[in-house]
């Protein structure tokens, strides 16, 4: 069988160009495969208001989780309140969504091991050919520019008592700075849930998991939470550009996405407003012959 299009790693930047196109190019025969047991794996993805046009809230909508109408940030010497809309995705809402909109053209289970721009293999040896086809197998082991890194851990707590925060706090960079800057991030869930993050800037890209555990135990003892029940953690190195080449995929001819093609905020490391874009422009191409 031949596709329109292969989509090779459903994260978010594929997952979203396959969402995109089922809503404006259903005639478009799709295939999105992942060699993970669900799309989008295991993330809490957030962004600002104005990282996105209106219609492109409209199209991302539904897989939105949570959103407040401002949020906080805090220095030791200056608090402030922006108001300005934040929103909050999570992978297993998109996992669902996107198994619940593709149907049998989400392949999961399925590791590729090469990509060309018209034909993916399989690891089991199959191969399967396609008009184009993307790469979004997610962040290159070895990046080609010269990266420093935000290392974090987040942890989803069920807390005994409400904490009382009623909107998300990006960056409480009060608590004690480490080689780099450090910041713990907040987003309340409901009135007793609270995912709490430690993000510390680094030049490499290892991370003692244990060591953020133990601080976001002693930062809710500071806050006076009792936590209870820990529900879901997620881990992360983001790149955050310093200088170099482009990373090598964007010089051949193999069409990429996402972090894979170094669609990422030089300053942060986030991907979704890109991602987006990506999304709404692969959406608006013809596809080769
Ligand atoms: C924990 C975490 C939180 C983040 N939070 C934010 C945020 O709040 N906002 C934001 O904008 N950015 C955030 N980022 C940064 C960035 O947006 C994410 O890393 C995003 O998931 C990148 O999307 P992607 O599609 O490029 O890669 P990924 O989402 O990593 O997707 C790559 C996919 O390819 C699959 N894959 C890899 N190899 C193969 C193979 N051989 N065969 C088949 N499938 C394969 C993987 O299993 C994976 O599902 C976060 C990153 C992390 C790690």
């Amino acid at each position: 069988m031949q596709w329109d299009l292969i989509l090779v790693g459903a994260g978010l930047a594929n997952g979203l160009i396959a969402w995109r196109l089922q809503q404006v190019r259903p005639e478009l025969n799709v295939l999105l495969i992942e060699q993970g047991e669900a799309a989008g794996g295991n993330h809490t993805w957030s962004f600002h208001h104005h990282d996105l046009s209106p219609e492109q809230h409209q199209w991302i909508a539904p897989l939105v989780a949570h959103s407040w109408p401002g949020y906080d940030v805090m220095f030791p010497s200056l608090t402030r309140h922006i108001d300005q809309p934040y929103y909050t995705l999570f992978s297993d809402r998109f996992a669902h969504r996107l198994t619940e909109a593709l149907g049998d053209n989400l392949r999961l289970n399925c590791p590729v091991a090469a990509v060309s721009p018209q034909r993916v293999q399989l690891a089991n040896g199959d191969t399967l050919t396609a008009r184009a086809v993307i790469d979004g197998r997610g962040q290159p082991d070895a990046p080609t520019q010269r990266c420093a890194w935000q290392l974090f851990v987040g942890q989803e707590w069920r807390l005994a008592h409400p904490h009382g925060l009623t909107r998300p706090l990006l960056m409480d960079a009060t608590v004690p700075q480490c080689n780099a800057y450090r910041f713990f991030y907040l987003l309340p869930l409901s009135p007793d849930t609270l995912l709490i993050e430690d993000t510390r800037f680094s030049n490499a890209p290892a991370l003692n998991r244990d060591d953020y555990r133990a601080a976001i135990k002693d930062y809710a003892a500071q806050r006076h939470w009792t936590l209870s029940a820990l529900l879901r953690e997620e881990s992360g190195c983001l790149p955050l550009t310093l200088a170099g080449a482009p990373p090598p995929d964007s010089t051949s001819q193999q069409p990429c996405s996402g972090m894979r093609a170094g669609l990422f905020h030089a300053v942060t490391g986030y991907s979704l407003p890109l991602a987006v874009r990506l999304a709404d422009a692969v959406a608006g191409l013809g596809i080769p012959d």
